[in-house]
């Protein structure tokens, strides 16, 4: 039943993994269904494993994990991660043990999935049963830990995170030194990688990054020997002291920048189109949408699309947002609702919109990056909070790219 122990887990030194094929090949949404659907959310499977590619790169000699917790950043974990074992990966993380549990399955058995957030009192048996890997976040979970291996005989692999400066999780200096007055409790846990985790890895020059660096070398002298990892998707960018022996890029492998201006080689990996579903002409003067927030200064051409604020289309961008069709710019007016969202589509020849037509919320004229400088919030939060409402497109190598 036990799977965790001896055998598995994924070694550092192995670049030459078989190359063993998995199926990524979801099947394509049934036209029908996308026909109807009233936003369609497109995910490029070979720009995946191009960015893939390229953070292992720039990580190398460094290996590279992927982190899909919160399903792959909202784009789906059940594809997005065997996308990554194809390029490669075999060092997953995900943040609560249930993602670890649901995507165990999805990945062979050479894949080492990890849980960031630690585990609650109690659910070590599930975590060690299913073969995940544990981040120990503090004194008492490698107490726990420990415990549970003991009682089955048994050195369990984990995770030592060290907190070098982000008060966040991760062992405490102090927890890190009792840790090493208690040889007894070190050994009785495999220790597979000890890590750490940059607050400002997005601002190069930030002095955190250095002061984080200098207490992670402090710090993990204290405890075995073992591969370490310091680096996020901006840590991959900072200078090469950062890569340490594992990096653990999240939102660059979804196309995003962790450091505008850097990461050049990272391709956009969705789309978000969106339905019309009424399109109409409305006086001078007349109001739109809830609250009455905007009226029409002229005659104009209003078109309400099948996306809303349900589907993480934010709020905040009621009558500022917009939407784009062949390049033209369609500023969004009225309120975002919870469905819908109204546009002034003034701009386009009459008739050029017809119900059924898609509009582009994200995709070569609008990015995640722009859609999160208006909203005055970051990539990561629109990205994970596209809802679960949208048909999926996983285009597979040869399809045409999502960017062009
Ligand atoms: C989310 C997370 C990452 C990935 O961060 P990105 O900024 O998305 O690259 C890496 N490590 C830890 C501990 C995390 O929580």
């Amino acid at each position: 039943m036990r799977r965790a122990a001896e055998a598995e887990i994924w070694s550092y030194d192995g670049h030459s993994t078989p190359r063993e094929e998995v199926s990524v090949s979801p099947s394509r949404t049934d036209p029908q269904v996308l026909a109807s659907a009233g936003a369609i959310l497109t995910v490029d499977l070979a720009a995946l494993r191009s960015n893939y590619l390229w953070l292992a790169g720039r990580a190398a000699p460094a290996r590279c994990a992927a982190v899909v917790k919160a399903d792959a950043y909202g784009l789906g974990a059940s594809v997005a991660a065997p996308a990554f074992y194809e390029a490669g990966c075999r060092a997953f993380f995900v943040a609560h043990l249930s993602e670890g549990l649901d995507l165990r399955p999805m990945l062979p058995d050479d894949a080492t999935i990890h849980i960031l957030n630690g585990l609650q009192p109690g659910a070590e048996p599930a975590c060690a049963a299913a073969g995940l890997v544990p981040v120990l976040n503090g004194f008492e979970q490698v107490e726990a830990w420990a415990r549970i291996g003991r009682q089955d005989g048994l050195r369990l692999p984990a995770v030592l995170q060290i907190d070098s400066g982000m008060s966040r999780l991760g062992l405490s200096p102090e927890e890190v030194e009792s840790l090493a007055t208690r040889p007894d409790l070190i050994e009785a846990i495999d220790v597979r990688l000890v890590m750490s985790h940059l607050a400002c890895a997005d601002e190069p020059d930030h002095p955190a990054n250095a002061a984080q660096w200098q207490n992670f070398e402090r710090l993990r002298a204290l405890v075995p020997h073992a591969p370490l990892s310091l680096a996020n998707s901006g840590g991959v960018l900072l200078d090469a002291r950062f890569r340490y022996d594992l990096a653990r890029p999240g939102i660059a492998l979804y196309g995003v920048s962790p450091t505008p201006g850097v990461g050049e080689g990272l391709m956009p990996v969705l789309r978000l189109d969106a339905r019309v579903i009424q399109v109409r002409q409305v006086a001078a003067g007349t109001a739109v949408g809830y609250g009455a927030t905007f009226h029409a200064p002229y005659p104009m051409r209003v078109a309400t699309i099948a996306v809303g604020y349900a589907d993480g289309w934010p709020r905040h961008l009621s009558n500022r947002g917009a939407a784009f069709f062949d390049g033209t710019r369609l500023p969004i007016v009225g309120r975002v609702s919870m469905d819908s969202i109204t546009l002034d589509v003034t701009p386009l020849p009459e008739g050029t919109l017809q119900l059924g037509s898609l509009v582009e919320l994200i995709g070569p004229h609008q990015t995640l990056d722009d859609v999160a400088a208006q909203c005055g919030t970051i990539p990561y939060e629109i990205l994970t909070g596209l809802g679960g409402r949208y048909a999926r497109v996983y285009l597979h190598a040869g399809d045409r790219p999502v960017g062009s």
